[in-house]
């Protein structure tokens, strides 16, 4: 059947520009595969078949056959990756090059063949696979990023069209060195390289930048759908890396922490990039040692970086120069790479405190009562007396509540004597409340103010908030913190003012499909 096919297929060329991002697509039997492709085509018209996920790949070559038929604006790839090289097809050499040729009779313009499959073929066979569809010729690498100009060397020896570099990135510094290596040998050779892994997400979307060919993006990297690990959807790598218009001039912002796979940064900030004609993409880094980050700030180059868990002190001693509110706070949340190669810490959660508070009243000799004393809480009492409030630290720790009442001149309170003073504002600067739980910081009774804010943020409606709203009370809730602390950090790194409006619609909306998710998880 399949050589039927081969005859009566008019030749699908290659086009002269590829997309920069190639839809990885994987499936348990070919009618999944291609009823992902029907539904992702029209946005991914560059797309890359699994065959080695299918059962019986030869089988399923006319059906591909019919899709790429109907939808001649599509660039295939087969692909058949033996199980020895981390794939799933587990029959004979001459198998594999036999889907392969027939992936392309199918309307495969691209086969991918890798370099262990390869070496062992007859170069003849090559050279005759490589007479009728474009070759990748590819490695591999599951442990580590390690000897990519000797395994370039390698490769070299067999012609290919396109020679694809995978690693694993184990460290941050494995992104600098696969950009170095893209970098210095795309020049000379058609490439396409990055890192798998949590650590090498900053190669899938930068590795374009530096010299790859293209990239690889999964259909939902949520739902198991990926077909390497750290594997970014193609969806996010346009929609919101913006990975069409990553080039040269792009500045490269980032947040650093670990773990960092939830955090809602890489959303807001780049929607504030793009609202703001920002030539700019923000990252997650997955940091586990700050040596690696600070290896990428200075290689890559990094211009900005929002800190956050456990990085906010540990980044300090790394910093050429800190502002004030970094000194008192004693932990930076944003820092910018200088002209001059050096590092400036900034504190932005004060803004995020602030900011959300002037808006409902005078902070000015207002009284506050602060909840918790650690960072955030140490922002927030700093903040607040330097606007001239009042401001009273009750925490499950005594003692730091103390210390930090000396430090910022304010005063400590006991849970006892709340019902003594009339607080103008609460500020909870606790986890209690954090997750869908029923936990509240206070008793219902011991919620008395005008302002009730709490830094929380998921869910965004804390049982501490629905209290104070129901009695009426005035409402902050900590996404707007978030919002806040994010917009100053961008007025640093670009000196524009913040799109805040957009950038909270953004965030609620990710935090609403969050939610949506986790129950859909749940049923
Ligand atoms: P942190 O440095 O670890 O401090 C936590 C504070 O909460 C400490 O004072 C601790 O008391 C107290 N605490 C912890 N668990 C408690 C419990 N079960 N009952 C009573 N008190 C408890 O954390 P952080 O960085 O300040 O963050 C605090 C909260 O603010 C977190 O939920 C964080 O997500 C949130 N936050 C939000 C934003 C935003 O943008 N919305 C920004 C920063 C922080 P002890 O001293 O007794 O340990």
């Amino acid at each position: 059947m399949a050589l039927a096919l081969s005859s009566t297929v008019a030749p699908r060329f290659l086009p002269m520009r590829l997309p920069k991002v190639c839809l990885a697509l994987s499936g348990d039997t070919v009618e999944d595969m291609l009823a992902t492709a029907e539904s992702m085509a029209q946005d991914n018209p560059f797309i890359e078949f699994r065959l080695d996920y299918l059962k019986q790949p030869l089988a399923a070559l006319p059906k591909i056959h019919r899709f790429l038929e109907t939808h001649q604006y599509v660039t295939a790839i087969g692909t058949c990756r033996r199980a020895d090289n981390g794939g799933k097809f587990k029959g004979s050499l001459a198998s594999q090059l036999d889907v392969l040729t027939k992936a392309h009779a199918a309307g495969c313009q691209i086969v991918d063949l890798e370099l262990q499959s390869a070496v062992k073929s007859k170069p003849e066979a090559i050279a005759r696979l490589r007479s009728r569809a474009g070759l990748i010729l590819s490695f591999h690498d599951f442990r580590a990023t390690r000897n990519l100009d000797e395994t370039l060397e390698k490769m070299l020896k067999i012609p290919a069209d396109f020679y694809k570099v995978v690693s694993t990135a184990t460290t941050l510094s494995d992104n600098v060195a696969m950009m170095k290596f893209l970098q210095t040998q795309s020049g000379s050779h058609a490439l396409i390289g990055l890192c798998m892994g949590e650590q090498g997400i900053m190669s899938r979307v930068l590795s374009v930048r530096a010299g790859s060919a293209f990239t690889f993006g999964a259909v939902d990297a949520n739902a198991g759908l990926k077909t390497a690990p750290g594997q970014v959807s193609a969806r996010d790598l346009r929609g919101i890396y913006r990975i069409e218009q990553v080039d040269a001039a792009t500045r490269i912002y980032g947040v650093a922490g670990d773990p960092i796979e939830h955090s809602l940064s890489p959303v807001i900030m780049n929607a504030a990039l793009r609202r703001e004609n920002v030539n700019g993409v923000y990252l997650p880094l997955h940091v586990k040692t700050l040596k690696s980050l600070i290896h990428c700030v200075r290689e890559i180059p990094l211009h900005g970086l929002s800190i956050t868990m456990p990085y906010k002190q540990a980044i300090l001693p790394y910093l050429d120069n800190t502002d004030a509110h970094t000194t008192k706070i004693g932990a930076c949340n944003t820092v910018v790479r200088g002209q001059d190669g050096k590092l400036y810490g900034f504190n932005t959660d004060i803004a995020g405190v602030v900011r959300p508070l002037e808006q409902r009243l005078s902070i000015e000799n207002a009284k506050v009562l602060v909840l918790g004393a650690g960072g955030a809480a140490r922002a927030a009492v700093f903040g607040l007396k330097e606007r001239g409030a009042e401001v009273w630290i009750l925490n499950r720790t005594a003692v730091k509540a103390q210390k930090l009442a000396r430090q910022a001149k304010a005063r400590t309170i006991k849970r006892a004597d709340l019902r003594k003073i009339a607080f103008d504002v609460i500020v909870n600067a606790t986890p209690v409340g954090m997750g869908n739980t029923r936990d509240c910081p206070l008793k219902d009774e011991e919620i008395q103010a005008r302002v009730v804010f709490d830094m929380v943020y998921d869910p965004v409606e804390t049982h501490l908030l629905q209290v104070a709203r129901a009695k009426g009370i005035s409402v902050i809730p900590g996404i707007e913190m978030f919002v806040q602390q994010a917009a100053r950090q961008f007025e640093i790194w670009t000196g524009k003012p913040a799109p805040a409006g957009d950038m909270l619609r953004v965030v609620t909306i990710a935090l609403q499909d969050r939610a949506a998710a986790q129950k859909q998880q749940k049923s």
